[in-house]
């Protein structure tokens, strides 16, 4: 199995494809960095793929709002023309919403939120999954959270919207698992990135010291897990929530 270079094909995304949502910046573009460096072609459907410097061939961008239907239509016809049904697809497109507590949280906010994290990640599976089903062959990685599985304090909507990518992700790995195809979870904790723009100084320093390793964590590390569960290597594993959280918490 080894190829041309040396490596291991079943350790390497040679020849494959794959659409990244969200992949312009943060975890998302470090995920498109890994998979890039592991031979794979990417493209990435972002609502900002301004700052996106595309590679003929091998990364494109595909400027679309998750929650707009019709343009996720229309970038599924694009991307078709580009790659086909991509083998990877990683619903990584995600906002935190505000940080209050349950009673001054408006529902225009919670709306958006679970709109963007949760039903953009049903409407894009939906979109990919019957062409995977045919192939009998494809990888959907779902980014959640340690928030969908602990919760997170003043932050009703994002707990909520990630548990709910979790409980999707399980139901969906067991429609589709004589079909070829794994559908896994990431749940990452505190991982320096934008994101964390609409946190306090002070909570983001009082998580970190949460978490066993003391630190935050990179949006590479992340990157690496969903590199990971990418490759033809990791089989037989579908319906997991894969942690990257530096630790679990309590006894
Ligand atoms: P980020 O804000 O750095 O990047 C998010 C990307 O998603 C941006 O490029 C943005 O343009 C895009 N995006 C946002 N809304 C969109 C929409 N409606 N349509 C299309 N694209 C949209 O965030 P990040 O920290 O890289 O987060 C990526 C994912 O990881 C999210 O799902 C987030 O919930 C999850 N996550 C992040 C952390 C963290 O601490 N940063 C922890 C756990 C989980």
């Amino acid at each position: 199995e080894l190829g041309a270079d040396g490596l291991l094909d079943r350790y390497s995304l040679k020849g494959q494809t794959a659409v990244v949502t969200g992949g312009a910046k943060g975890i998302g573009a470090a995920i498109v960095r890994e998979f890039l460096s592991l031979g794979c072609r990417v493209i990435v459907w972002d609502m900002d793929v301004s700052t996106l410097e595309t590679i003929p061939g091998r990364l494109e961008g595909i400027r679309v709002d998750v929650t707009n239907q019709a343009a996720l239509e229309e970038a599924k016809v694009r991307t078709e023309e580009l790659i086909g049904t991509p083998d990877i697809l990683v619903n990584n497109a995600g906002i935190q919403g505000p940080t209050v507590p349950l009673e001054q949280y408006d529902l225009a906010s919670w709306n958006r939120v679970i709109a963007v994290n949760l039903t953009s990640v049903f409407s894009i599976c939906k979109l990919f999954v019957l062409g995977m089903r045919e192939r009998k062959s494809g990888r959907i990685i779902n980014i959640a959270s340690v928030a969908g599985i602990r919760g997170l304090t003043d932050g009703s909507a994002y707990g909520a919207s990630k548990a709910g990518v979790i409980g999707l992700s399980i139901g969906l790995s067991k429609e589709v698992v004589e079909d070829g195809i794994t559908v896994n979870c990431v749940a990452p904790a505190l991982i320096d990135t934008d994101l964390q723009l609409q946190m306090s100084a002070d909570f983001i320093k009082q998580s970190a010291q949460r978490i066993p390793m003391k630190r935050l964590g990179k949006a590479e590390e992340v990157a690496a897990t969903v590199a990971w569960i990418a490759m033809p290597a990791c089989s037989f594993t579908t319906g997991a929530v894969f942690d990257v959280a530096g630790g679990r918490l309590g006894l």
